[in-house]
Order: C-alpha cells, then sequence, then structure tokens
C-alpha cells in the first residue's frame, strides 16, 4: 500500500493525473460546444430536404430501421451473409421512407462525410452505421452525430454524455459540417484534429 502512495506522490503521476484532469474538462466543454452543432446539422439537413423535395421541416418521421435506408451491400459494413441471406436486412428490407424523408437525411449524412470517397482506404469509407437508429433521426439529432464516429463500439452511447474524447473529436472531423467553426483547414493533412487523434493513440 505505501509503494502506492509514493507512486500518487511522485510529480510525474501528478503531471500525468492534472493531464487527464484536463482532458476531461475539454471533453466537457467540446460536448456542449458539439451538441449545439449537431442541432444545428439537423435544422440544416432539414433546410435542404426542403429545398431539394417540398418535405416540410415539422414532419417526422419514426417508422424507419437504418436497415430500411440502406441498400444491401456489404460496403455498409453493416450486411454480411449467412446462408445467401442478409442477417441485418433480415426483418427490415430496404425501401422508401413513406414520408420521404429518413433516405434523404441518409444521403444527406453522406454528403456531409469527409470520407464518403470510395477511394480513400478501406477504414476511411464513409458513416459508421452500425452506431446508428435511423428510426430517432428525427427525434434525436445525436443518432445522426454518431454516423460520424469513427469505428463501431459507440452502439449503446445512446446519449452524447457518454461519448469519449477520441469519439467527439471523430464527429468534429468526419463531418464536414464542423469546419465552419474551425479556424485550421482541416482538409490539409496536418490539421488540429488530427493531432489530437494522433496524440491519443501515443
Ligand atoms: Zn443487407
Ligand atoms: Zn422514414
Amino acid at each position: 500500500m505505501s509503494d502506492y502512495i509514493d507512486i500518487i506522490r511522485k510529480p510525474e503521476t501528478q503531471n500525468w493525473f492534472k493531464a487527464a484532469m484536463g482532458m476531461n474538462i475539454t471533453r466537457d466543454c467540446l460536448l456542449d460546444i458539439v451538441k449545439e452543432i449537431t442541432h444545428e446539422l439537423y435544422n440544416t439537413i432539414r433546410k435542404e430536404i426542403n429545398r431539394k423535395h417540398g418535405v416540410p421541416e415539422i414532419d417526422v418521421c419514426s417508422q424507419c430501421y437504418t436497415p430500411n435506408v440502406l441498400t444491401c451491400d456489404t460496403d455498409n459494413k453493416c450486411c454480411h451473409y449467412k446462408n445467401g441471406r442478409c442477417a441485418f436486412h433480415d426483418i427490415y428490407k430496404p425501401r422508401n421512407c413513406s414520408a420521404n424523408l429518413c433516405n434523404e437525411i441518409c444521403k444527406e449524412i453522406v454528403c456531409r462525410h469527409r470520407f464518403r470517397n470510395r477511394s480513400k482506404p478501406k477504414s476511411f469509407q464513409g458513416p459508421t452505421w452500425v452506431n446508428t437508429d435511423a428510426s430517432k433521426w428525427c427525434a434525436e439529432p445525436w443518432q445522426i452525430a454518431k454516423c460520424y464516429l469513427s469505428k463501431d463500439g459507440y452502439k449503446d452511447v445512446n446519449k452524447e454524455e457518454e461519448a469519449d474524447f477520441n469519439g467527439i473529436v471523430n464527429i468534429m472531423y468526419n463531418c464536414e459540417f464542423f469546419q465552419m467553426y474551425f479556424k485550421d483547414d482541416l482538409t490539409q493533412k496536418e490539421n488540429v484534429c488530427i493531432k489530437v487523434l494522433l496524440l491519443q493513440k501515443v
């Protein structure tokens, strides 16, 4: 036990602790900002769908699940086939939203993803659909933000409050809507988000 007390008293340990505290405080601040911008993102998407297809911004849909809005294609990283059947599309089949909304929200999410281009390396191919629940897109903008997380493992992170620092930075970087809130040009190889994400990996 006394060994641990010595470790805790060491200046290096205390510096490490301060750094961790600093990161938590930064995360809390960023989270507030991301929450607000995510609402803005949803409003912008709805305005765009209204402009393109005349769907009123007050219309909502909670009837389309994620498999309903995605075509059956392993590129979406959700589809996997067993005995010739897709397990992901087993219950909910691809279809057009009766409110003409969910498929359009899906397209708008894709076109704002920094790595939507299929020529990019495999690990960077557009939204991570496995994290989201499309039936909640109109009610919880966070479900849209989750499409911009970089990897799966966030499926059960249903509330903004549960997202970690890495996840929050990934949302800000992967979703191009956030660019207008940055001074840094996020299209450059070296940018503030990349620096933070690399630091996390060390
Ligand atoms: Zn499928
Ligand atoms: Zn729908």
